[in-house]
């Protein structure tokens, strides 16, 4: 007698099988038509086929149903009654030979994924076949149900490969980055955010989110602010942060960005973070800065510098009726100093200068090289009577200078005008011009003198 095995797969091949009525069964056991095999497995409504198996490893593929052709466009007259072996490639034929052969062999049914070339084109497949057995207790038969599978396994190479990415974005990426899930549990991280906040990976790992903090809120110089503002981000889902300062008690200064994450339908996933150390580019923007307001020989502030400080003083003393002054200084014959001493004495000349006036000077007042051998300073809240002693002082202070360089040793004077800040003037140029006007009437009263507007 003939039997089926039972089937030990949940899959629904079995019930199909079951579903065929006894004497279906025992016609499709024993039928060798292969045009009546065909409509017994035709109310399918599952792509089904059946293979005879025969002696020296020959399966010969006796009938495919309609769904099987509609869904790889192979014909069941064309394919009937021919050993896989004559229409598969050889490495095709191996493939699906193998799974036949284990179902032989293990003489239950079996499943298994495979991806086929198919007349319709290349797919994926999840196919269960189950075995017949006759009185000898061979296996002579095998009936194979299959649905395509593509769709699944195209969308877990798309889900490989996302994660793939997302992993090669996280590994590269300068930013220490931080995924939390919709209930503010940690979910993902990259080595660079364990460095950035010295957070031990065992920590993170067991997704210890209080411990997590604690650390951090250690390191802070404004921990209160800092959690404060998590927090905010964490019950306002679609607020963004671009570019937050964030100084640590250590000095290193952190930029960060937060965002939520939706998906494309709206649901909300989390919130992703990203702490980007910028104590380098904060130490070198500073840098450039202060070297863009800084004359290289002297070392003292250069003409931007100064008509910035003028431009900030002028709306200051405006705003408050505060009086302010102004020198102009000029080193006397400086052409004649060059001429005998050279440009290196001409230099040390100009150093020595600076040198000796900037201790004469307050902390607030704005002492500018503007070029060449002249100088200027700015005295806030400073009426003339006082500047006019201030320029006398420096004027002895610069006579009394003796310079050395290669060529000998030489001194110096200047020429000083000085002008205050008066209640008509436009702007600040007004009186800066008023202080240079009086800086010419020094030089052509002598020099080495002061005067004033
Ligand atoms: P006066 O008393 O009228 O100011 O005479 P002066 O020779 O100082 O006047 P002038 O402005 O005609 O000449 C300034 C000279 O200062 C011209 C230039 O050779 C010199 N000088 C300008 N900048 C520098 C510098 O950076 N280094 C040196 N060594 N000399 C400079
Ligand atoms: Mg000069
Ligand atoms: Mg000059």
């Amino acid at each position: 007698m003939l039997r089926a095995v039972s089937t030990k797969s949940p899959l629904p091949p079995s019930q199909h099988s079951r579903s065929l009525s006894r004497f279906r069964v025992d016609r499709l056991l024993e039928s060798r038509d292969y045009a009546e095999l065909r409509n017994i497995i035709n109310h399918l409504g599952i792509a089904a086929f059946v293979i005879d198996v025969e002696q020296g490893d020959v399966y010969r593929l006796a009938a495919i149903n309609e769904r099987h052709e509609q869904l790889t466009g192979m014909q069941h007259t064309d394919y009937a009654g021919r050993a896989v072996d004559e229409f598969l490639s050889p490495e095709a034929a191996e493939q699906v030979k193998a799974n036949y052969r284990r179902c032989v062999r293990e003489r239950t049914a079996i499943d298994y994924d495979e991806y086929l070339e198919l007349p319709h084109g290349a797919s994926y497949w999840r196919t269960n076949l189950v075995p017949y057995i006759d009185a000898s207790g061979r296996v002579f038969r095998l009936l194979g149900t299959s649905f395509e599978i593509s769709h699944t396994v195209h969308l877990e190479q798309k889900a490989r490969y996302q994660s793939s990415l997302l992993n090669a974005y996280l590994e590269e990426s300068p930013d220490g980055i931080l995924v939390v899930d919709a209930d503010s549990h940690i979910k993902s991280w990259n080595q660079r955010f364990l460095e950035i906040w010295n957070i031990p990976a065992h920590i993170m790992e067991a997704r210890d989110a209080v411990r997590a903090l604690e650390i951090v809120r250690e390191q802070l110089q404004e921990p209160d602010e800092f959690v404060n503002r998590v927090n905010y981000l964490y019950q306002h889902l679609d607020q963004e942060e671009r570019g937050k300062r964030i100084r640590m008690r250590d000095d290193r200064i952190l930029e960060r960005y937060s965002r939520g994450l939706r998906d494309r339908e709206g649901m909300y996933w989390g919130r992703i973070w990203f702490y980007r150390d910028v104590t380098e580019h904060e130490r070198m923007t500073e840098r450039l800065v202060q070297l863009s307001r800084t004359d290289m020989l002297t070392d003292i502030a250069n003409r931007r510098a100064f008509m910035e400080a003028l431009a900030e003083e002028y709306r200051r003393a405006r705003r408050y009726g505060h009086p302010f002054t102004l020198l102009m200084i000029d080193l006397d014959h400086f052409k004649t100093v060059n001429d005998n001493y050279g440009h290196e004495g001409g230099d040390a000349a100009l150093k020595a200068f600076s040198r000796t006036i900037k201790p004469m000077l307050r902390e607030t007042d704005q002492f500018a090289r503007m070029g060449g051998e002249e100088f200027s300073i700015l005295l806030p809240e400073t009426a003339l009577d006082e500047a006019m002693q201030l320029a006398e002082r420096i004027g002895r202070a610069v006579a009394a200078i003796r310079v050395n360089c290669r060529r000998g040793t030489f001194g110096i004077t200047a020429s000083i005008g000085v002008s205050e800040l008066q209640p008509q003037d436009a702007d600040p140029e007004e009186t800066l011009g008023r202080a240079d006007k009086a800086l010419y009437t020094a030089k052509a009263e002598g020099r080495n003198r002061v005067a004033s507007a």
